[in-house]
């Protein structure tokens, strides 16, 4: 599979690509519900976009909780606990337990319970150094608990910085931490809260992480869904950040899958 065409990396190649992309995305999801971010994954450049002003920061939800799990694992010798998620019982947005997680399973499921249990005596300081390393803007240094795994409205980051990060996030793969994070995020493709992007690609062939967070449209709904979709996930190609309105982050995940199978044609 070649997202773009397989000759030399000449600028014109991408040009095209990118102007048919636009054209692609424009077309076939033309719903204002539906903001975007598109990046060439190897060079980092923005080849489309449909987004009021990415620079400005805003709630993403559960995308923070990679950086969650660096600043814990840096506090902790990198060993990062076992944990029986108890569903609702124990703080997290399924009603029924996912049982027992590692790191990987946590970010592939994006278990709200695993990542409270690390975020318990995390402070906004200790995130500040992963922050920067990421270009993430930094949460207050006071912040504690749940708001720095992504709950609530209360460390804000820019979505163009977001994906920024992703991106970075894969030039590191090789760091122990990162490689479970991404390990989770192929997981999540598979059979997590990112499947969506899977089926609708018909192929599992994708690292996925959604989020859901507070709406910050003007017609306010209740959230938003999330989503950063890597392609392929071996040596990706493509980086699309999603934004649905007033959906949960899984369900935005089957739009990313719709809008990257038609990139792909
Ligand atoms: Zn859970």
């Amino acid at each position: 599979m070649a997202f773009f065409p397989a000759q030399d990396s000449s600028l014109p190649a991408k040009s095209l690509f990118s102007q048919s992309a636009v054209l692609v995305l424009e077309r076939d999801f033309p719903s204002s519900d539906i903001s975007y971010l598109l990046f060439d994954a190897r060079s980092g450049t923005l080849l489309s976009s449909r987004w009021d002003d990415p620079a400005r920061p805003i709630p993403l939800g559960s995308l923070v909780k990679p950086f969650t799990a660096l600043a814990y694992g840096e506090t902790h010798e990198n060993k990062f606990p076992s944990h029986f998620c108890r569903g609702e019982a124990s703080g997290c947005w399924q009603v029924h337990p996912h049982g027992k997680l590692d790191l990987v399973s946590a970010i592939s499921l994006s278990c709200n319970s695993y990542f409270r249990a690390l975020a318990e005596n995390l402070t906004g300081e200790q995130l500040i150094p992963v922050a920067k390393r990421f270009g993430l803007d930094p949460p207050d240094p006071a912040l504690s608990g749940p708001p720095l795994m992504g709950l609530g409205d209360r460390w804000p980051i820019a979505p163009i910085k977001m994906a920024r990060a992703y991106l970075e996030l894969y030039h590191r793969r090789d760091q122990p931490i990162v490689r479970d994070i991404l390990a989770g995020m192929a997981q999540s493709a598979r059979n997590g809260t990112g499947k969506g992007v899977g089926e609708a690609m018909k192929r599992e062939d994708a690292l996925v992480k959604t989020g859901t967070a507070p709406c910050t449209h003007l017609h306010a709904a209740p959230g938003d869904g999330f989503v950063i979709a890597m392609v392929p996930a071996n040596q990706p190609e493509l980086l699309l950040l999603v934004r649905v309105h007033s959906v949960p982050g899984a369900t935005a995940s089957l739009t990313a899958g719709r809008m990257l199978r038609r990139l792909e044609e």
